[in-house]
């Protein structure tokens, strides 16, 4: 993962999507709890309602590895926020995992 991207283009990117992903959050009424990070291909297994674990509409598709990033650093927690891009029933990835076009 990291071999297409560098290290300051990765961490823009982590930027860039914190900030757009707390402007989804205060949009969606900022309440504390669990929330599924989702990417704009919609992908969802349906397991749990949006009631019960909303999902944040992410504005580009991001690697797994960035997606983790997110869940390893629970940036949001301040706020009462955790984010996963888990399915917590069946573990399956809310966002499709497609490398970037143009960067191969
Ligand atoms: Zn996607
Ligand atoms: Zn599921």
């Amino acid at each position: 993962m990291a071999s297409y991207f560098s290290e300051d283009l990765l961490n823009s990117r982590y930027q860039a999507m914190k900030v757009h992903i707390l402007s989804q959050w205060l949009n969606m009424g900022a309440q504390r709890g669990e929330y599924y990070l989702q990417c704009p291909c919609y992908q969802d297994c349906y397991c749990t309602d949006w009631e019960e674990i909303p999902r944040i509409p992410l504005n580009i598709c991001m690697y797994p590895g960035e997606l983790d990033m997110f869940v390893v650093h629970q940036p949001f927690e301040q706020y009462g926020v955790i984010v996963r891009w888990h399915c917590i029933e069946c573990e399956r990835e809310l966002s499709c995992g497609f490398l970037p076009l143009g960067t191969l």
